[in-house]
């Protein structure tokens, strides 16, 4: 099999950040907050020897709710796309830390012990109960599934099979593109069924590391729900995608060894992922209620060039997106008619600064 070239550069991309509030053990030592949201999808950062403005579709600073960065980051309509029929994809992105996790599950899945508290729920489990909703007022005529997908050290691994976990050949053919072979995929019809698919297989992703924190900010984890209408004898079938994605942390790792190299690989896979999802940008509607479809805003390349923040300034250097599985994976529903939302994650903390700018300068859009 011959891999292919990533096909079509009209991926819609919109990107919102996050500022997570300073943790405890951050307040106590007295760092400083570096980060200022100015209201209009703007944000600041001062520091020392720093002074810049970012601009993105919007901002949530961290006194920002689960449910407004579910309301305000357009993730209802990316939803309705899926439901559609289009391949609609979620990442979170930004260094280990910085709240990715936080942000798409909720506490929830940081302990086990007690259910979070519904207002704490991330943008998986209200994106579900959207899903449910909306299947069952477009009448029963729809299939759901799902897959739980782990990328770690470019193997990849199936969360919701149960036994010991073996790494799964990525094989491609002319009418799936890239696919995982032997990938289970798990029909739900309940909020709980897939909810508990979710924990299951997050559970899977942190029991089975030696070093729990390595791994899971190493690793990209993929949940996929696909959505399919049972093919009236009126309309032909079609099947939408939404695709959750927990990329492994942004940060340049300094250390020498296997895991060493292949941190600084997730890195610039990060980065490749915008090269690849970079050229248009869509906008949330200003009125819910209209068609989501019909408000894209295609800004011209020129004007927003994600793609080309992708390669560092002085140096283009090789994007190595071609040669990861991730970005296989997802070439087509990045590259072809797919709609993506990034939501960059980052950290308040003057501690964090080099790592704040770097998620800043390569998420945001130039203004
Ligand atoms: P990441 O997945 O990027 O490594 P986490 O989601 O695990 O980061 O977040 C790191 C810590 O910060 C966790 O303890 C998490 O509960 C907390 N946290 C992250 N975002 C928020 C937020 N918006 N509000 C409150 N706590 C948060
Ligand atoms: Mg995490």
């Amino acid at each position: 099999e011959r891999e292919r070239p990533v096909e079509g550069r009209e991926t819609r991309l919109r990107v919102v950040l996050r500022v997570r509030p300073l943790t405890c053990t951050e307040t106590r030592r007295g760092d400083q907050q570096v980060v200022h949201s100015l209201g209009d999808g703007a944000v600041h950062v001062s520091a020392a020897r720093h002074d810049a403005t970012f601009g993105f579709s919007a901002v949530f600073d961290a006194g920002a709710s689960q449910e407004a960065v579910f309301e305000g980051s357009g993730m209802r309509q990316l939803v309705e796309l899926a439901m559609d029929g289009f391949s609609c994809t979620v990442f979170a992105f930004g260094q280990t830390g910085s709240g990715k996790t936080y942000t798409l599950m909720g506490p929830l899945a940081q302990s086990q012990a007690q259910p979070a508290s519904p207002a704490l729920l991330g943008l998986m489990q209200r994106s579900f109960t959207c899903l449910l909703e909306q299947s069952r007022s477009r009448g029963s005529d729809l299939t759901l599934s799902a897959s739980y997908l782990e990328i770690y050290n470019e193997q990849v691994r199936d969360l919701l099979s149960p036994g010991p976990p073996c790494a799964l050949p990525l094989r491609w053919s002319k009418t799936r593109g890239f696919y995982v072979e032997n990938q289970l995929s798990v029909e739900f019809e309940s909020l709980e069924a897939i909810v508990s698919l979710l924990l299951q297989g997050s559970q899977r992703r942190r029991t089975s590391a030696h070093a729990l924190n390595r791994h899971s900010s190493r690793s990209h984890a993929l949940l996929t729900i696909h959505i399919r209408s049972r093919a009236a004898s009126t309309c032909p079938s079609k099947q939408g995608t939404l695709c959750f994605v927990d990329l492994a942390g942004s940060e340049r790792v300094k250390e020498t060894g296997s895991s060493g190299e292949l941190s600084v690989e997730a890195n610039s896979i990060n980065r490749s992922l915008l090269a690849l999802a970079g050229d248009t940008l869509w906008e949330c509607p200003a009125d819910p209620h209209q068609s989501p479809v019909t408000s894209f805003v295609a800004h011209p390349p020129a004007g927003h060039c994600i793609s080309l923040l992708a390669k560092p300034r002085g140096k283009r250097t090789h994007i190595p997106y071609r040669d990861s599985k991730l970005t296989r994976l997802l070439a087509r529903s990045l590259g072809g008619s797919g709609i993506t939302l990034m939501v960059a994650c980052i950290s308040p903390s003057s501690r964090c600064l080099s790592e704040t700018l770097s998620t800043l300068h390569y998420a945001s859009r130039a203004r």
